[in-house]
């Protein structure tokens, strides 16, 4: 039996058998959406989703994780919940959804938030989830559990990322390298490096390639802050990198009417805002989204010089 038909099981049976999680999937029935145009031109979405607090607001400090039973751990998991296995991992479904289909996907080891050495894995699931798009917070870029390696998938068509890439409005070729189509972006409000082909090695290998350029700019980091989409779509691997060079904006920090509760991760990136609160998600303006972008991400322009010195190298070789 394929993955993606046990997965699309394992969803109905869990809204069926668990209580916390079918309450919380109706839920997402009533959760209030509305857009906003940014400067650029493009649309994000703000989704209000009160339950999702808990990981907008998770204490992500090394003493506040040493202290909690790790939720992803096997031992620590709800009673009712179920899995369906992958190789190294099991597919979970996410009792907190942001997506109609929202899954967690956890080592069955107990290891850190470090993307490298499991990008491969992460193609090797969109491959077997066509209908899913997979995605990494990084350790400081909105993982709740930064001590439990994980990727969470979630049903295609709800972020506006992915209707904006094939539009073709905003991301241009900037060149080629092996079998890999590099694209970045212009007027997206956030420097989007979009990686895309039919070999997944060859996508692992620039990854890697990326991935060093990076290091190099946030030595201090145990790696370089970064947010990953990817997915598999008419035979092709797209992997969207976001490289992030700060964690939480300022906004987040401040008190009474200034604070907005929003800690930027992977769907945010992708065009969908979450807002746990209610007076976020009514007072939020484009301007403040933007404020929020330029803050927490690398800029497009510095994107693309990174590009040129990634080119550069595979015409060395
Ligand atoms: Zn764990």
């Amino acid at each position: 039996m394929d993955i993606l038909y046990k997965v699309n099981e394992l969803i109905e049976s869990q809204l069926t058998n668990w209580d916390l999680a079918a309450i919380n999937f109706k839920g997402l029935n009533l959760v209030k959406t509305r857009s906003l145009i940014l400067s650029g031109g493009s649309e994000v979405k703000i989704q209000f989703n009160p339950e999702r607090i808990r990981s907008s607001a998770a204490k992500v400090d090394a003493r506040s994780i040493q202290e909690r039973p790790c939720f992803l751990c096997e031992q620590n998991r709800p009673e009712q919940q179920r899995g369906v296995d992958f190789e190294d991992y099991t597919i979970l479904v996410n009792p907190f959804p942001i997506f109609n289909k929202h899954l967690t996907i956890p080592h069955k080891k107990h290891t850190l938030q470090l993307i490298q050495p499991y990008f491969k894995s992460m193609l090797d699931l969109a491959y077997e989830l066509p209908e899913y798009t997979l995605f990494y917070n990084g350790p400081k870029c909105g993982a709740s559990a930064p001590d439990h390696f994980h990727f969470q998938a979630g049903n295609k068509g709800f972020m506006p990322i992915e209707e904006d890439f094939k539009s073709g409005r905003f991301a241009k070729l900037s060149g080629l390298s092996n079998d890999v189509a590099i694209y970045t972006w212009k007027n997206y409000n956030r420097g989007v490096i979009t990686l895309m082909s039919s070999e997944s090695a060859a996508i692992v290998s620039l990854f890697n390639e990326l991935y060093d350029l990076l290091v190099q700019s946030q030595k201090d980091e145990v790696e370089p802050m970064l947010n990953v989409l990817s997915y598999f779509e008419e035979g092709e691997y797209v992997v969207h990198v976001f490289p992030r060079i700060l964690h939480r904006p300022a906004s987040y920090f401040k008190e009474g009417t200034e604070q907005i509760l929003i800690s930027p991760a992977s769907v945010d990136m992708g065009g969908v805002f979450i807002t746990p609160r209610q007076e976020d998600y009514e007072k939020l303006t484009a301007n403040d989204v933007e404020e929020i972008l330029n803050q927490v991400c690398l800029d497009s322009q510095k994107c693309e010089e990174l590009i040129q010195t990634l080119i550069e190298k595979s015409i060395q070789k």
